[in-house]
């Protein structure tokens, strides 16, 4: 059955209409689901027993099991999340000095295959769906309805690669961002790709006010085509042709993301070659430490040289944050929680 939380707002019009039904009453469900956050058709008090009964028909209004939850020290929390066709999938939520973040994955497994990553011990099952993908944040929200919290931030960062399940993962966050839905803010919305060009392409053209996140870890082919298959179909040159577009049509700061990988990209020569590739870009990028992954033989820089590596590129004018740690004593890299529930 096809899920509620699967129809933006403009779709559960459509769905109204085709049944007779007034469009306007999509607005109160909305609201029912997305900002009272109820559980049962039947609680709809001012939807007629009529339009609930043909949505009962036609609509699931289940949302996700939590099979773990695992919370650390410094207040993040990751869950393993069931769906109903039994498939696993991660949720982080995070707490910053601007507000609750949640970490949202897009895909069940994850084919991009980067070598330092738990997410692709495990190949791609199949896509998430628009409602799976709604219902992790929902589900968030719920947890922090507890305390009276309001959850503020999003990323997909999560499992899976967002532009290899382009259209569910825009249309969920269509329905996160709608005013009537989960009314989180554009610009408090970040996708992160680990460079699928067509994907970029197709997004710079929506001129969405979304954030966008690359996952940059190598600044020269020779390097990131080791770490990461992706770059073999988009090479760094064809990659940056790309977000040059990007950045002239939608004039938004590109965020770069730089895993921080002991020995291999974290010396002065990758520093000037990030100093070159980025020079005269509206963009910065983020330093962040790798978190082990028990199968890989990578580890994280050591923290004399993540700071000597970050003091290079600021003292070169880039513009350089290092990230905090988060649930480092918990499995908080990516696909760690789910790897290890399902080994
Ligand atoms: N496929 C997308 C989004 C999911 S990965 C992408 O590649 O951007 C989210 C981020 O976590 C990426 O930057 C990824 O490279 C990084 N990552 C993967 N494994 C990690 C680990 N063990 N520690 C820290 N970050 C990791």
């Amino acid at each position: 059955m096809r899920s509620i939380y699967s129809l933006s707002l403009k779709d559960l019009e459509n769905y109204l209409l085709e049944n007779d039904f007034k469009p306007f009453h999509a607005k109160q469900i909305f609201r029912w689901l997305y900002d009272k956050r109820i559980s049962d058709f039947d609680q709809m008090s001012d939807i007629s027993k009529k339009m609930i009964e043909k949505m009962k028909e036609d609509l699931s209004i289940e949302t996700l099991e939590i099979k773990d939850k695992q919370v650390s020290k410094d207040g993040t929390k990751k869950f393993l999340f069931k769906m109903s066709d039994g498939a696993l999938v991660e949720s982080v939520l995070m707490i910053f000095e601007y507000g609750y973040s949640a970490c949202l994955s897009s895909q069940v497994g994850c084919n991009m295959g980067c070598s330092f990553c738990a997410s692709g011990l495990l190949k791609k099952q199949r896509d998430l769906s628009a409602g799976e993908i709604v219902c992790q944040a929902l589900m968030i929200q719920r947890e922090l309805d507890l305390d009276g919290k309001r959850l503020g931030n999003i990323v997909v960062m999560g499992t899976g690669e967002p532009f290899d399940n382009y259209d569910n993962v825009m249309k969920a966050l269509s329905i996160i961002n709608d005013p009537f839905g989960l009314e989180i803010g554009s610009r408090h919305i970040s996708i992160s790709t680990c460079g699928v060009v067509p994907g970029i392409e197709r997004f710079a053209k929506e001129n969405l006010q979304y954030n966008l996140a690359i996952s940059l870890h190598a600044p020269n082919n020779e390097l990131r085509d080791k770490l990461m298959p992706i770059n073999k179909a988009y090479p760094l040159e064809v990659l940056f042709e790309a977000l040059k577009d990007y950045a002239s049509i939608n004039n938004r700061r590109l965020t770069f993301e730089y895993l921080l990988l002991k020995g291999i990209n974290d010396s002065p020569k990758e520093a000037d070659e990030i100093r070159k590739l980025l020079k005269g870009m509206n963009a910065y990028i983020n330093l962040i430490p790798y978190n082990k992954v028990s199968e890989k033989d990578f580890e994280t820089s050591d923290d004399e040289n993540a700071l000597r590596f970050y003091d290079l590129l600021k003292k070169n004018n880039v513009a350089v944050t290092l990230r905090q740690k988060k649930g480092d004593d918990i499995d908080a890299a990516c696909g760690q929680l789910r790897a290890n529930n399902i080994k």
